[in-house]
């Protein structure tokens, strides 16, 4: 069930997106001038200045493996194939239709690629870098021209620069050691309780569901060994969530919430973290807490608190309840729709908990 869950997920990701527009005439050549792909699994693009690219994901099926492919303007002169080593199958370069060019990357089979946390950079006006997977082999670099040659304008664009710099810095998730912690993760609510319900119907245990999930696998491939305390929507009372953690090894538990005003007030929005007790619980929920607030900017600081839930006053671990954003709040809720925002916030969850992981242990 989780399988087929993660499956349908992974299948189309659009894994980014550019606002540099600039229409090419059909007619002229790809826009594509090198690319690369590193021995440390990232993929290098050079293009012509201001081009539009657009990217995709598919996960593999019975005729080909997981396939990452990128379409470029312009049209390519003679499509090919170069034939990959370790992790990758073969890259091809060809044209999808007239005035296109498109690189498409393949894999090998059995590869665990964790395309949720992709993301194409904009290095300068023409050159791109994404990563893509973590060499499980040693992997020879293979590509075609140089990605690095032009050194373009020389006043390159400080705003690309600093977000580069940024989105760095925002998606790196701190490495544990590896198969050394579990972690129990509480999605609220299910079946008969649907939770919070929000602007438009949007409904809390949805939201929470498909957030953990992701938190699952963003762990997950860290090493980290994660139980969910459901995995699609049951209904589960809280004694039973409990004991899941309880009768584990599990070295924290964090149950994931959303919010909902009373009289659904639009104007109220925020995040806040509980924990029950200990310094532990309490630096957990602070770290979990920082990393939210950082992928929901103007969304108020309601803190982090102790508060006296169920799940984490009866459970043994150090535990916290996190509160992602107000479904009915009108800021959070427009977000909280989406799954690029899911995404962050799944994202920033796994990075507290890493963190509170690597200094505590
Ligand atoms: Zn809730």
């Amino acid at each position: 069930m989780i399988k087929f869950l993660d499956n349908k997920l992974f299948r189309y990701l659009s894994v980014l997106l550019f606002l540099n527009s600039s229409i090419l005439p059909v007619k002229s050549s790809s826009a594509l001038a090198a690319w690369a792909i590193n021995p440390n699994g990232v993929l290098e693009l050079r293009t012509k200045s201001n081009t539009d690219l657009k990217a995709y994901f598919q996960k593999a099926n019975q005729i080909s493996g997981d396939r990452f492919w990128v379409d470029f303007p312009g049209e390519l002169k003679n499509p090919r194939t170069i034939k990959g080593n370790g992790q990758i199958k073969e890259v091809r370069l060809g044209k999808p239709e007239k005035g296109k060019t498109r690189l498409v990357i393949e894999f090998k089979e059995e590869t665990y690629l964790n395309p949720l946390t992709w993301k194409m950079v904009g290095l300068d006006q023409n050159r791109w870098r994404i990563k893509l997977f973590n060499p499980k082999y040693s992997f020879k670099k293979i590509g075609e021209g140089l990605v690095e040659k032009k050194r373009a304008n020389i006043k390159a664009n400080q705003d690309l620069i600093h977000r580069k710099k940024n989105n760095y810095g925002y998606l790196k998730l701190p490495e544990v050691k590896r198969n050394k912690f579990e972690v129990v993760i509480d999605p609220g609510h299910g079946g008969p309780d649907p939770g919070a319900i929000g602007i438009g119907g949007i409904r809390e245990t949805d939201v929470v569901l498909e957030v953990s999930k992701i938190v699952k696998n963003l762990l997950s491939e860290k090493g980290v060994k994660v139980s969910l305390t459901r995995t699609n929507d049951v209904d589960l009372d809280l004694p039973p969530r409990v004991s899941i953690a309880n009768n584990s090894d599990a070295d924290i538990f964090v149950s994931i919430h959303a919010n909902a005003s009373r009289g659904k007030r639009r104007d109220i929005n925020g995040l806040e973290t509980f924990y029950y007790r200990g310094w532990r619980g309490r630096l957990l929920a602070k770290g979990i807490q920082k990393q939210i607030l950082r992928v929901s900017p103007g969304s108020p600081d309601r803190g982090v608190k102790q508060g006296r839930f169920y799940v984490i006053k009866n459970t043994r671990m150090p535990a916290v309840l996190v509160e992602i954003g107000f479904l009915t709040g009108r800021l959070d809720a427009r977000r909280l729709e989406k799954i690029t925002h899911r995404k962050r916030l799944a994202h920033a969850i796994a990075k507290g908990i890493l963190e509170y992981l690597d200094k505590v242990g």
